[in-house]
């Protein structure tokens, strides 16, 4: 099956169902990991917002919830992006965190958030990301929960956009290349 956003066709690539079936064997997972540990669930807006949803109801849990988002604005400087974090308002210090992604990609992402998280003292920081494209990670730390493991190609649906649009997708497509 094909759809089409904009100017681009995409072909089906994960189904409801599959993503479905792998969001309980990860929720199984980090809830036999943290049994009787405080963990502090963070949702990376946009793209895991529906992830996030589904993904804490398979946690069998007392976890809290919070979203935050990464905001990128050019600094005055000509030395390219400076990055804040918007929304933190859980105290995450002495705490587990477990940040939970769409996509990993290079990776760039998750690190600013590692370390700009790290500043405020958890416990012990975890990742969890649906997606992940080994072969455009540039960085070598640990990934702990991985959703599914997908090639360089660019994925839309279940969260994650092309210019705004397919976020509502219930499937995941991939960018479909002639
Ligand atoms: P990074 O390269 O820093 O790991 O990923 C940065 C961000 O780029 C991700 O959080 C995600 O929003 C976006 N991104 C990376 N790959 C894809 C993709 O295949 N599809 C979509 N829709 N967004 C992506």
């Amino acid at each position: 099956m094909s759809i089409i956003l904009k100017d681009k066709i995409f072909e089906i690539y994960l189904s409801a169902e599959k993503i479905r079936v792998r969001n309980t064997e990860l929720g199984k997972a980090i809830s036999r990991d943290f049994v009787g540990k405080e963990l502090v669930v963070i949702g990376i807006l946009n793209g895991s917002f529906v992830f996030m949803a589904d993904l804490c109801r398979q946690i069998d849990l007392p976890i809290s919830t919070s979203f935050i988002k990464v905001s990128s604005y050019s600094g005055t400087e000509s030395t390219g992006n400076v990055r804040s974090i918007l929304g933190l308002e859980e105290k995450i210090e002495g705490k587990n965190v477990l940040i939970v992604e769409d996509i990993v990609d290079t990776g760039i992402s998750m690190d600013y958030l590692l370390k700009a998280l790290s500043e405020f003292n958890p416990a012990k920081i975890s990742i969890v990301t649906l997606l992940h494209k080994p072969d455009a990670f540039q960085f070598n730390y640990a990934l702990d929960y991985v959703g599914f493991e997908i090639p360089n190609k660019f994925v839309v649906g279940y969260g994650l956009d092309y210019d705004g649009l397919g976020r509502n997708l219930p499937d995941i497509y991939q960018l479909s290349t002639p």
